[in-house]
């Protein structure tokens, strides 16, 4: 195999996948991924937008120096301004790429930038050569390339090789293309533009029409030789195309397609586990390749071939994607040095474990539960705790009453710099009579939008965890709170809203304004 057969797998779960979310992730929450991205073994990783906040800024610029592996890319418009910021925060790492890009079809040339396709072309030059002249990796992208004249975007990816774009991506911004047409498009590049052989084509496909995989493989089979993909395919609007199933494609079908990646396929699982868990993005059960259900065979005539040969009705095997079976769960009996060994099998590195604070907790979920899976463990480690530092507001007692025929009501007592205060509130619900006592305490005028109820583990005593997405003043945010009672795991979900909100009230001066949306 040469490059010729190698597809390069650039992973954008951070920047696309991010930005989609309804409240940023801290930079603790984007190295925890961005480990394990190096873990699976991605070729680039898209930390982020550095001009968009400061907050993206120091993301990238922290995954640059941290993360060892990936090539480390940032985004940048066509502008001198998001150039230079991006090359900044891209800059400490041992293989940076500035990734910078500008609108080339009608509707975007017209209605959004106002330029001839002459200005377009200029710009795209003036953006390459500057970015080249700050970082030996440049990328170009022709945002809503699925949109633009044939003729002009030719043109387009011309002017940026010529002026040193090693990569240059043809993304279906609005998830608009279909396969054939997707594929007569990579078609024309590769026969009519002059000096397409010295850059790599890429493809960023989105999923509105359920066709972002189709197009991405479908544009490999042509001539692609970059895929930009995310973990369970989370992203703007209905999301990229998945790496798990652009990836999982190219190994079943290699009969077909002829290319290899360099993905390490059994980090997958663990891959779409974390980001499920750090973003609060839970799958559909029927999600190819890592879907609770995706290897489980419910058809009598299923079950009975597979127990005869696997593969009559599996064309994978659940190992190959890191999914283990039979494996020993951990129980309060459990010591400490197996609670690490997991936790370390599950990609978290040394320097993120205390297990002087980590173990005391896993016992007494241990006990509650009985046992403990795999996702329990990473819902302790990632769920937002009370005793988190920097957390303003300390819940200290929650006392509720409910039942048939009983009106429902809460009582909290609510610890805050040094003062201690109770109300009681009664709802339409434990819940809500819960979250009506902390907005008496608190004072915030919180408005909750979304209310989302998980197991997140197996067993009667399964975790619950409850998500919820609220609006105040200050923004949108999202509190995600565990327990094994679900009026504690609504608390504490409220918690981690009302202490966002106060160290949004105390921060954001610091950090400016609301950041901008990376629109590819
Ligand atoms: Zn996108």
């Amino acid at each position: 195999m040469t490059m010729k057969d190698h597809v390069l797998i650039f992973d954008t779960t951070l920047r696309d996948g991010e930005q989609a979310l309804p409240a940023s992730l801290s930079v603790g929450q984007k190295i925890r991924i961005a480990r394990q991205l190096a873990q699976l073994k991605v070729d680039v990783i898209e930390a982020g937008f550095p001009i968009s906040s400061p907050g993206d800024f120091v993301s990238v610029e922290t995954i640059a120096k941290e993360i060892k592996g990936p090539i480390i890319c940032g985004l940048a418009r066509a502008v001198e301004k998001d150039i230079l910021a991006c090359a900044a925060a891209t800059k400490p790492a041992p293989r940076p790429r500035i990734h910078t890009f500008l609108g080339t079809s009608t509707i975007h040339r017209e209605k959004k930038l106002r330029r001839t396709q002459e200005e377009c072309l200029a710009m795209v030059a003036a953006a390459v050569k500057l970015a080249r002249s700050k970082c030996p990796d440049v990328q170009f992208s022709a945002e809503d390339a699925g949109r633009t004249e044939r003729d002009f975007l030719c043109k387009v990816v011309e002017t940026a090789i010529k002026h040193g774009a090693s990569t240059v991506n043809i993304p279906d911004t609005v998830g608009y293309t279909t396969p054939e047409i997707f594929a007569a498009i990579i078609d024309d590049l590769m026969n009519r533009v002059p000096n397409v052989d010295q850059a790599v084509i890429a493809v960023h496909c989105h999923n509105d029409l359920g066709l972002a995989t189709s197009n991405s493989i479908t544009a490999v089979k042509h001539g692609a030789r970059q895929v930009e993909c995310t973990i369970n395919g989370i992203g703007e609007r209905a999301g990229n195309a998945a790496l798990e199933e652009v990836v999982m494609i190219l190994n079943v079908r290699r009969d077909h397609f002829g290319v290899t990646c360099g993905i390490d396929t059994t980090e997958i699982m663990r891959a779409s586990k974390l980001v499920r868990e750090v973003c609060s993005m839970p799958v559909q059960p029927n999600k190819a390749v890592v879907g609770s259900n995706a290897f489980a065979h419910s058809s009598g005539i299923h079950q009975d071939g597979v127990l005869k040969a696997r593969s009559t009705y599996e064309i994978m095997t659940p190992q190959s994607i890191g999914l283990l079976e039979n494996k020993m769960n951990l129980t309060s009996r459990s010591g400490s040095h197996m609670v690490r060994n997991r936790l370390q099998s599950l990609g978290y590195a040394e320097k993120d474990l205390d297990l002087e604070t980590f173990y005391p907790k896993f016992k007494a979920l241990a006990d509650k539960k009985g046992t403990v899976y795999d996702d329990d463990l990473v819902a302790l480690m990632e769920a937002p705790t009370l005793e988190d530092i920097g957390d303003t507001y300390k819940l200290e007692y929650l006392n509720v009453t409910g039942g048939m025929g009983v009106i429902p009501t809460a009582t909290v007592r609510i610890a805050c710099e040094g003062k201690v205060k109770q109300e009681a509130a009664s709802g339409d619900g434990v819940v809500d009579a819960t979250t009506k006592a902390i907005d008496r305490v608190v004072g915030f005028p919180i408005e909750l939008k979304d209310y989302h109820l998980d197991a997140i583990s197996e067993g009667r005593e399964a975790q619950g965890r409850v998500k919820i997405v609220a609006v105040a003043s200050e923004g949108t945010f999202t509190g995600v709170g565990t327990s094994t009672d679900i009026v504690e795991a609504s608390a504490k979900a409220y918690m981690d809203v009302v202490n966002k909100i106060a160290r949004m009230r105390k921060y954001a001066p610091k950090l400016g304004g609301k950041r901008a949306r990376a629109p590819l």
